[in-house]
C-alpha cells in the first residue's frame, strides 16, 4: 500500500538550505526526486507528525551527498535517448548555478501508475519514497514498508530492485551488489539495524568458494572509488563491517583494496581504473544493451529447459530454518514444494522482517569510547 502527503511549508522550512534550493529549482522540471533528499523530507514530515526519529539519523540525512533524480521517457528508451540526455544536461546546468552536489539520473517510463512502479523497484524499503511536484505543491509518495522501516531505522533489501538478487536453488539471495547496497546505509549511519539472515552469508560464501570467486567481488574497489572523499570513520566502518561479517579476513580496508586491485590486474591483464562519472547518455546506452542481453539469455535458458528430459534431485534448504524441499534439474528447472513461494523467499518478497526478528543485525554506530569517571 502506498501513501501520498503534501509537504507543508512548515516542513519545507526545516529542510537544509541546499535541499530547499534544489527543490525550488526542480519545481519547474519534469522530474521525480528519490534517494537521500526524499528520505529526509519524509523524516521531517514524520517528526512534525510527532514520530520520534533518532537525532543522529536525521543529522546524517541532513547532509546529502548527491541529488538523485528520475527522468520520464514517453516512447521507448532508444527513441527518447537524445531528449533524455538533453534534459539531464539542462537540469544539471540549472542546479549547478548554486548547488555543489553531484546529480545522478535514472530514466523511467511515463505512465499513469509510474510512481507505483518506481516505488516497487527500489533497492531497500527505506528508499521506497519519492517526491513529485504537482499542482503547485511537493508531494511525498511512500510505501507502508518504507514508513515502518524509516521510523525505526531498519535496512531491508527488497526483491524488486535491479541486479540485487540471484537465485540459489530457487532461493533468493543478495548478489554482491545487493550486499553492497544493504551495508552502505548501515556504514553511513542512516539505518541502525539491517535484515541479514545468517544463511545468506553462509550460502553466499559456499557459492563463491565453489566458483573460485572473491567473497565481495570487486566491491572493495567500488568502495575505494565511491568513498574516496569520505571521513576516516566511514572508511573504518567499512573495514569493520566486511571483516566482522566474514567478507575479508583483512581488517584494514586499503590492504583489501590493494589485494583486489592486484587480483583484478592479473585476471584482466590490465590495470584497474574507474571511469569518472559516466555521462547520462552512456548510462542509458548501457541499460538498453543490458536489457537486450537479458532477453537473449532468457530465451537461451528457456530453449535449453524445453529440450531437457529433467532428472530431478531433491535439495533441502536447512539453513533458512524452514526446511524447504526443492526439486532441481541440472538444466536449472526447479520444482518448488508447493504451488506457493518458498517460505524463505516469502519474507524477502513481502519485506516481512517482523516475522524473523532474529535476523536483524545491529552494528555499533560509533567506536566505543571509554570515559574515565570524573
Ligand atoms: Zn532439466
Ligand atoms: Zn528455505
Amino acid at each position: 500500500m502506498n501513501y501520498e502527503v503534501n509537504i507543508e511549508k512548515s516542513v519545507l522550512e526545516k529542510l537544509p538550505e541546499v535541499v530547499q534550493n534544489t527543490l525550488g529549482t526542480l519545481q519547474t522540471e519534469n522530474v521525480i526526486v528519490k534517494g537521500g533528499i526524499a528520505r529526509l523530507a519524509l523524516l521531517e514530515y514524520l517528526v512534525q507528525q510527532g514520530k520520534y526519529i533518532q537525532p543522529w539519523r536525521l543529522e546524517r540525512e541532513r547532509e546529502p551527498r548527491d541529488i538523485d533524480l528520475m527522468l520520464p521517457h514517453f516512447n521507448t528508451l532508444p527513441r527518447d535517448w537524445t531528449d533524455l540526455s538533453n534534459s539531464a544536461n539542462s537540469i544539471k546546468e540549472k542546479l549547478s548555478a548554486n548547488i555543489q552536489l553531484r546529480v545522478d539520473f535514472e530514466p523511467f517510463k511515463a505512465s499513469p501508475n509510474a510512481i507505483e512502479r518506481i516505488l516497487s523497484t527500489r533497492d531497500l524499503t527505506i528508499n521506497e519514497v519519492v517526491l513529485s511536484f504537482n499542482n503547485g505543491v511537493w508531494k511525498i509518495f511512500y510505501t507502508q514498508n518504507c514508513w515502518r522501516d524509516i521510523i525505526v531505522g531498519i535496512g531491508m533489501l527488497t526483491s524488486g530492485g535491479k541486479k540485487l538478487i540471484r537465485y540459489d536453488y530457487g532461493r533468493m539471495l543478495p548478489t554482491n551488489y545487493g550486499f553492497f547496497r544493504l551495508f552502505r546505509l548501515w556504514v553511513e549511519g542512516k539505518v541502525e539495524r539491517i535484515y541479514l539472515p545468517p544463511w545468506w552469508l553462509s550460502t553466499h560464501f559456499q557459492e563463491v568458494e565453489r566458483l573460485g570467486k572473491e567473497r565481495f567481488g570487486n566491491y572493495a574497489l567500488v568502495i575505494a572509488h565511491q568513498y574516496k572523499n569520505a571521513t576516516l570513520q566511514i572508511k573504518e566502518r567499512w573495514s569493520l563491517v566486511l571483516n566482522k561479517l566474514g567478507f575479508t579476513d583483512l581488517s584494514y580496508l586499503p590492504t583489501l583494496q590493494q589485494e583486489q586491485e592486484f587480483l583484478y590486474d592479473i585476471k584482466n591483464n590490465q590495470s584497474f581504473a574507474f571511469e569518472e562519472e559516466r555521462p547520462f547518455s552512456q548510462v542509458i546506452e548501457q541499460m538498453i544493451k543490458e536489457e537486450q542481453e537479458r532477453q537473449e539469455a532468457k530465451q537461451q535458458r528457456n530453449a535449453q529447459m524445453r529440450q531437457c528430459r529433467h532428472t530431478f534431485k531433491t535439495f533441502e534448504c536447512h539453513e533458512c530454518a524452514y526446511d524447504c524441499k526443492i526439486q532441481r534439474c541440472d538444466c536449472g528447472r526447479i520444482v518448488k514444494p508447493t504451488e506457493n513461494e518458498l517460505p524463505c523467499n516469502w519474507i524477502f518478497k513481502t519485506s516481512n522482517w517482523p516475522s524473523n526478528t532474529n535476523s536483524l543485525l545491529s552494528f555499533p554506530r560509533q567506536k566505543m569510547v571509554l570515559r574515565t569517571p570524573q
